[in-house]
């Protein structure tokens, strides 16, 4: 890889390159679409990236203060149950034996999150065997099963009844998504499962880790290629002039900014991330803890040494953490996610069959899918792209 940190040498750049294929954007999908794309079909990329470093969201380095490897968009963890992406991924990063765990801070009182067994017999004082869950919240749950729930609130309910979804996940979803949960769609809750056992685990998939040298070592290695140019600080609306009219284009930006907002724009959800280093050795005890209540603003406090126990870092004087605040999004704040409902859906649509009759573009990655994927999701997509559009 040669990464330039501005856009001077990008004509002469593209003047020396045979047929390239311009990404725009170096989050997981345009970096793995890259690779693919060099180390698979031997083409030349050229790799335009707005913000100073590459990875996107995922993208994570050592603070200089306290050597602790701080995540710059929120804690991301590697997950999946697809053998396909785990071993493409593993390919480019060793991943630690971290399992993600997640406690929630609900009325005073700590829990495990997501809700199981665990949190159950923690909230109702109870010895509950997993046999007896069903029963114990069926009085609760019952006049919401049956029927497709019709909103986020509605699914919460059925799944685990009136009590735990107001001590649990009303608060939480209010300020998270910055409307009524009657207001979201169900599927936005069936990320987490819930357990009549005592597994405690955030994700269910079988395949989880923290890459040992970070993020930015992962990208370091998927982008380590002779074949691939990277742009830093290069906002492609500021160079377009100089991309050939016929160049292929993979573009993992707004779909809606490239038309020129020409039909409105797509709605989001922003975030505010306030870091704060503190002298104590550990101050939460676990990477995560999650604010339940609707007068927290934060929905929740990141601490990332915890990411990392095989690190001598970890045992360090010091800590860093960040403050998660869900923040409205206005037309130029960072998009983070996306507000799936039929307006958005179907002006998204509008955006994408447009595009798509460009010859050579392509959209892809979360901003230009306008999904809610997480990674892996982005590595299988960008696979997917390039063993239907450019596998020889
Ligand atoms: P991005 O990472 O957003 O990359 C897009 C890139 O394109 C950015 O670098 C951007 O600067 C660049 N770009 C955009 N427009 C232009 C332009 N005009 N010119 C040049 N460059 C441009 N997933 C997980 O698997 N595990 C987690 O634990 C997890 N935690 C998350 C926590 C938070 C708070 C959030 C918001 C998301 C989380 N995710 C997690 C999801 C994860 O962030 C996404 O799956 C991932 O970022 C998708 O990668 P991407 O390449 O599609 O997009
Ligand atoms: N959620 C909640 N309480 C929690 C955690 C999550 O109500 O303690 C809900 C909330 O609506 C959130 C959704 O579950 O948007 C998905 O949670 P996840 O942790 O997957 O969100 P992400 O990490 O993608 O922000």
């Amino acid at each position: 890889m040669t990464t330039f940190a501005d856009s001077s040498r990008l004509a002469s750049t593209l003047e020396g390159c045979r047929r390239p294929v311009i990404v725009v954007g170096s989050g997981i999908f345009g970096s793995v679409l890259a690779e693919r794309l060099a180390g698979g079909a031997g083409r030349d990329v050229v790799v335009l990236e707005r913000r100073a470093h590459i990875g996107g969201n995922s993208y994570s380095e050592i603070d200089p203060e306290t050597g602790i490897e701080v995540h710059r968009y929120g804690s991301h963890i590697f997950h999946t149950k697809s053998e396909k992406v785990w071993n493409y991924i593993s390919r480019f990063a060793r991943f630690n034996t971290y399992r993600h765990k997640v406690l929630t801070t609900s009325g005073g009182r700590v829990y495990t999150m997501p809700i199981s067994l665990m949190t159950i017999n923690a909230f109702f004082g109870k010895c509950l065997r997993p046999d007896e869950v069903g029963a114990f919240l069926a009085a609760s749950t019952e006049n919401f099963r049956g029927g497709e729930p019709a909103n986020l609130e509605e699914k919460a309910i059925s799944l685990i009844g009136e009590d735990l979804y107001r001590a649990f996940i009303r608060g939480y979803t209010a300020k998270q998504w910055g409307r009524d949960p009657k207001e979201l769609p169900a599927e936005i809750i069936t990320r987490l499962p819930v357990r009549h056992n005592y597994n405690t685990d955030y994700f269910n998939d079988p395949h989880q880790g923290i890459p040992l040298d970070g993020y930015g070592g992962l990208f370091e290695k998927l982008l380590d290629h002779d074949n691939i140019r990277v742009f830093l600080n290069t906002d492609y609306f500021d160079v377009r002039r100089l991309i050939p009219e016929t160049a292929e284009v993979v573009w993992t930006g707004m779909a809606d900014r490239l038309l020129g907002y020409k039909y409105g724009h797509l709605e989001w959800r922003s975030l505010r991330f306030e870091y704060e280093r503190l002298e104590t050795e550990d101050y939460q005890g676990t990477a995560v803890m999650n604010y339940a209540d609707e007068d927290v603003p934060w929905t929740r406090i990141h601490e990332f040494k915890h990411y990392h126990p095989e690190r001598d870092a970890f045992t360090s004087a010091g800590t860093v953490l960040c403050k998660e605040f869900p923040a409205a999004w206005k037309p130029g704040d960072e998009a983070y996610y996306p507000i799936g409902n039929d307006r958005n859906r179907a002006l998204y649509r509008r955006y994408a069959d447009e595009i798509a009759l460009r010859p050579g573009w392509h959209l892809g990655g979360r901003l230009g899918a306008y999904q809610y994927w997480d990674m892996d999701r982005a590595v299988e997509k960008a696979l997917e792209l390039y063993e239907t559009s450019f596998q020889p």
